[in-house]
């Protein structure tokens, strides 16, 4: 006799929830994921995929076919206000890096889930867990709790799942704005490269997503009231960034989003048959791009742990085990980086250059903080088997 199939709720329909939807539902899990918007849709401009998450997309298979909607990148600069170039990365190898719409990304996720049988629940809020005979039940705002072998918190920074659970976790924002822009046309990004201008405490990415569209991010401290403006005040960034005072012009007409840089602190992604999932459990600043990264990693191993031990606690204790690591460092160094670009004080201004210059020159220094590019190799898991 086969064994009963095993049912996943999992909360949210963003990169985390779809992609673990998509893996168990594959290995003969019955899943639901509830969203709480209307329908599956991110908000943002670009993102960059990493190694990591390209190795997620392509065992899901679906990589090739996103592929011609975004765009390789061949290198990745640092520049300062007058041109300088003060750092350049190549970025082959574990190092490669493609850029897309955000949408492309969740739209691909969203059609392999229900390709392989998972069902997406919309307007379906999840107010939290419930234990239930020893292990916990989903809870929505529309009715009862659903019991399941197994649930997933894969519902974001300010995560229900994790929130009701007992332990002392949170999401703190940091004095960071950043702005992000993703506009129609290739005249400001002709080159595929990724090239950040640096002035003082504000920052500017620019690259190309696509054949046809340019991503721009512009991150400053909180405090910097005229940097916060949106519309962008065109004349005030032009005169830090000479360089790009077209591009500035550009988008003070177009339309931006605007957010905090925040981090997550989530003491345990397992209790009993709940695992807590990507930003829910190590939101971090987006300063290496590799928060999708992290999340796909840890959904992929997710599902590996449950196929290699059948008692559910058991397996998501493991992974957490296994795996954990690899965000815990990805979100300190992603902190130092926001630290460093934003509070570094102007009386050391001299040294930035220097300690930029060392992170491009001493590929041992980077790879520390790129940890996560090597993707699951790090804790032993062979994605190719
Ligand atoms: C400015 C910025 C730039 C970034 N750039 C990059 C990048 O270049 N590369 C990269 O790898 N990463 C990047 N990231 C990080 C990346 O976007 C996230 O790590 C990733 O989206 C996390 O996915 P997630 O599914 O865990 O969470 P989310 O994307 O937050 O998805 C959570 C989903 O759950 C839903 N939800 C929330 N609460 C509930 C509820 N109570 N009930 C039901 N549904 C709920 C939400 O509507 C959402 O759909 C960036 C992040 C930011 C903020």
């Amino acid at each position: 006799m086969s064994a009963p199939q095993r049912m996943a709720e999992i909360a949210g329909g963003g990169i985390g929830g779809l992609a673990t939807a998509a893996l168990l539902a594959r290995d003969g899990w019955k899943v639901r994921v509830h969203e709480r918007g209307d329908q599956i849709r991110e908000i943002g401009a670009g993102i960059y995929i990493k190694n990591n998450s390209i190795e997620v997309l392509e065992q899901l298979g679906v990589f090739d076919a996103m592929a011609p909607l975004g765009l390789q990148l061949q290198r990745a600069e640092i520049r300062f206000p007058d041109g300088s170039l003060r750092q350049q990365r190549s970025l082959a190898g574990l190092s490669r890096v493609h850029v897309f719409s955000r949408q492309a990304v969740i739209e691909a996720l969203r059609d392999v889930a229900l390709a392989e049988g998972a069902e997406i629940v919309t307007d379906s809020t999840v107010t939290g867990v419930t234990e239930q005979g020893g292990r916990y039940a989903l809870r929505t705002q529309k009715g009862a709790a659903s019991t399941a072998d197994l649930v997933v918190g894969a519902d974001g920074v300010n995560s229900a799942v994790r929130n009701s659970l007992p332990m002392r976790s949170g999401f703190r924002v940091l004095p960071t704005i950043i702005d992000r822009f993703l506009i129609q046309g290739r005249e400001f990004t002709p080159e595929n490269k990724t090239v950040e201008h640096w002035s003082g405490n504000r920052r500017i990415g620019v690259t190309p997503a696509g054949p046809d569209s340019t991503y721009v991010y512009m991150v400053a401290p909180e405090r910097d009231a005229t940097a916060k403006k949106l519309p962008l005040d065109a004349a005030d960034w032009s005169a830090r960034f000479p360089e790009l005072a077209g591009l500035m012009q550009a988008l003070s007409q177009a339309p931006a989003t605007q957010y905090n840089y925040g981090v997550v602190n989530c003491p345990h992604w397992a209790m009993k048959n709940v695992a807590i999932l990507g930003d829910a459990a190590h939101g971090l600043p987006p300063t290496l791009g590799q928060g999708a990264g992290l999340t796909l990693i840890n959904a992929y191993a997710l599902a590996h742990h449950l196929r290699q031990e059948a008692d559910v606690a058991r397996a998501i204790r493991q992974w957490e085990h296994n795996v954990r690591f690899i965000s815990d460092q990805t979100q300190t160094w992603a902190c130092r980086y926001d630290w460093f670009s934003r509070q570094w004080p102007t009386s050391l201004d001299v040294a930035r250059p220097l300690i930029t210059w060392a992170f491009g020159r001493f590929r041992y220094l980077n790879d520390r903080m790129r940890i996560a590019d090597q993707g699951l190799r790090l804790a032993g898991i062979d994605m190719t088997r």
